[in-house]
């Protein structure tokens, strides 16, 4: 019996390992059946639909940062030229050149295209892979100890799925706010839906809880809204801005090296260029923007007031925890995304092997540091893979776009067997990052 890999989410990450291992069973290897749930639509975050876009703004990433990306695969031996030749048949210049766009993209400077663009991309990948997709959103994880040994099963409302092993991708949900049902107060999703229908906002004062990525192209939206002054409240001593050279590239794209700095080398260069930074193309609008000021500070309470939002701040300044009181008309909760929002899904027998597995509580450190070169937690059967946690131990590029391809490897490469053994692709027990065998 084929092995069984379940996703949640049929987002980029899932797409590409999908894609990944279509070529290699085209090829003849062994691969899992990848299978992904899926709440919206295949690529649904890229859209409108899926609360974190409006659709319209750009990728930041570029775009030949695609499935197959960095084209380096090393999972069979002699023959990982020839995978490579075959992924680039699902690269993105390979989906302009089959929709009659290429020349026109070449023309106009290879522009960032749309989030809408990139969901289209995925969706053109996804459709010609024939990739197997549920939809149905997953309401709780549990592991199922049937006859046949453990394996994992997402329940959603009128069916279960079951995996030899798991994925999660997604950066969560999006309706998060620190004061629902306040129509002061709007979460990412409440946001871009208004930014869809082509609602301007107007307002005197404004906040924009978040100084990540999220709260960066929420801002980028809000410079056409009628808004007289714009506080970005995020804990960081400032709005930084991530630095794009070669150097900090690489990081992402070949994370060769990266188990060799300490955890501190490690975080030290996420927050640098990853965690709480603006890219540079928002930086540039920001400057030219005089309404808009950086307030340092966590949030720790909101309550409505006399027609204001009141947020307390709190601040850590010398050692001593200062908390001040700020208004605003209205408060936009950007702080959404978070790597770990599936911890609340998962039933007590899964929470009890992570446990086992972890060797202790359940905490954001601990699960972040068991993150094996496959991706999946270390010391938990059947294989769960976290790679938008993996940015410690693995590479700062795997919970992101960076490295999909390399992403599939280690997935692929990893050692799910189904419930009665039967093998898959190995990978080739080498460093994946640099001279594959071909
Ligand atoms: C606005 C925005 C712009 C970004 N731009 C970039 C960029 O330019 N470059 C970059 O590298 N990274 C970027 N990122 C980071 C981005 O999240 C990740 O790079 C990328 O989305 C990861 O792919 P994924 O497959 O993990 O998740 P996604 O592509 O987000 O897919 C997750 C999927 O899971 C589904 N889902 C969620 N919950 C459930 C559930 N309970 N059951 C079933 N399905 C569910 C969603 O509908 C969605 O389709 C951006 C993020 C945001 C929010």
């Amino acid at each position: 019996m084929t092995p069984t890999l379940a996703v949640v989410g049929a987002g980029a990450k899932a797409v590409a390992v999908a894609a990944k291992a279509a070529v290699l069973r085209e090829m003849g290897v062994a691969v899992p059946d990848v299978v992904a749930v899926e709440r919206t639509a295949v690529a649904a975050n890229w859209q409108a639909d899926g609360g974190w876009t409006d659709g319209q703004h750009r990728l930041g990433t570029g775009p030949e940062k695609d499935v197959g990306f960095p084209y380096r695969s090393s999972l069979v031996p002699r023959r990982n030229a020839e995978l490579d030749e075959r992924m680039t048949r699902h690269s993105w210049q390979a989906y302009l050149i089959s929709t009659g766009q290429f020349a026109e993209w070449v023309d106009r400077g290879r522009p960032a295209p749309t989030h809408k663009k990139w969901s289209q991309y995925l969706r053109w990948v996804a459709d010609n892979i024939g990739m197997k997709a549920v939809l149905s959103e997953v309401q709780q994880i549990s592991v199922d100890s049937g006859a046949a040994g453990p394996r994992w099963a997402l329940h959603t409302a009128d069916q279960t799925v079951h995996g030899d092993a798991l994925m999660i991708t997604g950066p969560g949900q999006p309706e998060r706010s620190i004061l629902p049902g306040n129509p002061r107060v709007l979460s990412i999703a409440q946001f871009w839906h208004r930014a869809a229908q082509c609602e301007l906002i107007s307002a005197e004062r404004v906040a924009v809880i978040g100084g990540g990525e999220t709260a960066a192209s929420m801002l980028n939206e809000l410079f056409r809204h009628r808004v007289s002054t714009i506080t970005v409240i995020a804990p960081q001593v400032t709005l930084f801005t991530r630095g794009e050279g070669f150097f900090e590239n690489t990081l992402f794209s070949d994370p060769t090296g990266w188990t060799s700095l300490t955890l501190a080398e490690r975080r030290d260069a996420m927050i640098r260029t990853d965690r709480g930074v603006f890219s540079a193309r928002v930086q540039e609008a920001l400057l030219s923007d005089d309404r808009i000021r950086h307030l340092r500070g966590r949030v720790a309470h909101a309550v409505a007031r006399d027609g204001r939002i009141r947020l307390t701040l709190s601040t850590n300044q010398g050692g001593e925890n200062l908390e001040t009181v700020h208004g605003f008309d209205l408060v936009i909760d950007g702080s959404g995304a978070d790597a770990e929002w599936f911890v609340p899904l998962l039933c007590q027998d899964a929470l009890d092997l992570l446990e086992l597995g972890l060797g202790g509580p359940l905490t954001s450190d601990a699960l972040q540091e068991a993150i094996g070169h496959d991706l999946a937690v270390t010391n938990v059967t059947p294989k769960l893979f976290l790679p938008g946690l993996s940015g410690l131990t693995q590479g700062p590029g795997f919970p992101n776009l960076s490295c999909l391809g390399l992403l599939s490897d280690r997935i692929l490469g990893a050692d799910i067997a189904a419930a009665d053994g039967a093998p898959t692709v190995r990978s080739t027990g080498r460093s994946d990052e640099h001279q594959p065998i071909r």
